[in-house]
């Protein structure tokens, strides 16, 4: 039951192998023995868990028919709203607050049957690249506890690393489920804008936001899609998957574009090796691997920086004191309403948060609108037209996660910029909208301790079904997602 994909857990309950009741409890069990080293978990939700459980057991006992995520253990990232349970985005300011109501993917989990056994740690509001921006606790890197996971999500992709869940939901603002996913080396799938409804998230920067999973295996990666994909009457961006569940044809033949923007300089030369290597590999299954050029990818990060906390600083002017969560007047009824905004706003959010806050509001305001927000609007369409070009001659695009492997804590919190940096490779996906995903592809040593390195590969719009084909083929090829981190062995 340890270590095991989605896909052979749940040929195992159907095999009665084991219950679905003694697999959450063998994940219960590992949550107890490691999370204290890992922190991974801000909420668990043990009794709900076991109760679904148990409902599965029943279901098999009775010989129906199981939805293919009936009965996986599966942790979801605490900016997702789960009914009865707390949401804190891993920021004080939402403290008090119990979801009433399941986010449209939580709800489709719960559909399958899927058993949530909790809510994971993130940078706050999804703001971070490294998880170290969480009001609550830090989270360690499955291979190095003395490094970073990633972020925003990097509870849920440090859950996944540690196998203290089977598979679990992050959100990608900016490359928040990729980057997390190379540098606890697991997979990390995020989807088209579009594809997956944001009913229930709490929003960050809402032309960009999307939740995708994090799984060992990108056969998994594909099963969590096809549950949590599709149109929601309450998301208005969403569309209805153009890609089925099934396997289609073979790589073979696949044109595979190599940007040569992104092996310019910043990138560390035993990451590069490693997804040098990767390309080789998969040449060898047959595809054709063409040089192409995305000509405005230096631009790609500051329009990010730009757009994102615009509609972020739009985005948190929720959070007031007077409708959500935390608020001065709960210990000071009479106050002033000016300063019940100023005081709870300045006391609930962290300094990442409120510098996003500064800067989107600046980015806004009249005088500076034109100079910057809609500047980097025209920008963004020039990045679109990058990748349109690209892929008439190509089908998918082969680049590294992230610039470097994981760091260690600290490292990077008093530089914002060195810390927007390791977006580099992710950011432009999220502002054209395409679906990126990270599949481990080696280690580089760092300090006598392997990190795991990732290579992206980003496909067109609506045409994740590319991505899991030529990543099932890539890892059927190659071993790499099989190795254990020192704390899950
Ligand atoms: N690291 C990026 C940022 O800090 C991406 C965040 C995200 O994808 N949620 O904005």
């Amino acid at each position: 039951m340890e270590y095991t994909s989605v896909t052979d857990l749940a040929a195992g309950l159907r095999a009665r192998s084991y219950s679905a009741e003694e697999l959450t409890r063998s994940y219960i069990d590992r949550i107890a023995a490691r999370d204290s080293r890992v922190g991974a978990y801000l909420h668990r939700m043990e009794e709900d868990a076991l109760m679904t459980a148990r409902r599965v057991d029943a279901m098999i006992a009775c010989g129906e028919e199981l939805m293919p995520l009936a009965g996986i253990p599966m942790a979801v990232k605490d900016v997702l709203l789960v009914a009865g349970h707390p949401a804190t985005a891993a920021s004080k300011m939402l403290e008090p607050y119990v979801a009433a109501y399941d986010a449209t993917v939580v709800a489709k989990l719960k559909q399958q049957d899927a058993v949530l056994l909790g809510k994971t740690n993130c940078d706050e509001f999804a703001m971070g690249s490294s998880t170290e921006n969480s009001a609550y606790q830090k989270t360690s890197n499955p291979w190095d506890v003395a490094v970073v996971p990633g972020g925003s999500s990097g509870g849920s992709a440090a859950a996944v690393a540690a196998d203290l869940c089977a598979a679990s939901l992050g959100t990608d603002t900016g490359g928040s489920v990729r980057q997390p996913a190379s540098l606890c080396g697991v997979v990390g799938l995020k989807p088209t804008y579009g594809a997956v409804s944001r009913y229930g998230l709490i929003a960050m920067a809402s032309s960009f936001d999307v939740v995708g999973p994090f799984t060992r295996t990108v056969a998994d990666a594909r099963l969590v899609f096809a549950a949590i994909a599709g149109s929601d009457p309450k998301d208005a961006t969403t569309q209805e998957p153009r890609t089925t569940g099934q396997r289609p044809p073979a790589v073979r033949g696949l044109r595979v574009g190599i940007p040569k923007e992104y092996f310019a300089s910043g990138i560390d030369p035993d990451v590069e090796a490693a997804v040098r290597e990767a390309i080789r590999v998969i040449e060898g299954l047959g595809c054709t691997i063409e040089e192409v050029s995305l000509p405005h990818t230096q631009y790609g990060l500051a329009v990010y920086y730009v757009l994102m906390p615009s509609e972020v600083s739009a985005n948190l002017a929720r959070f007031d004191g007077i409708r959500y969560g935390a608020s001065l007047a709960r210990t000071e009824p009479h106050a002033a309403l000016p300063r019940v905004y100023t005081e709870t706003r300045t006391q609930g959010f962290g300094p990442e948060t409120r510098r996003r806050i500064m800067l989107g509001t600046y980015a806004l305001s009249k005088g500076y609108a034109d100079k910057y927000y809609t500047r980097a609007l025209a920008v963004r369409a020039l990045l679109k037209q990058d990748f349109e070009r690209a892929f008439a001659s190509v089908d998918v695009l082969l680049t590294p996660t992230a610039p470097t492997p994981a760091w260690s804590f600290g490292a990077k919190t008093d530089d914002p910029l060195q810390m927007y940096l390791s977006d580099v490779f992710t950011v432009s996906a999220n502002v054209v909208g395409i679906p990126g995903m990270s599949v481990p592809c080696g280690f580089v040593e760092r300090s006598g301790k392997r990190l795991p390195v990732g290579l992206q590969l980003l496909g067109r719009w609506f045409d994740e079904s590319t991505l899991f084909d030529l990543g099932e083929a890539y890892q059927e090829a190659t071993t790499w997602h099989r190795e254990r981190p020192p704390l899950a062995s």
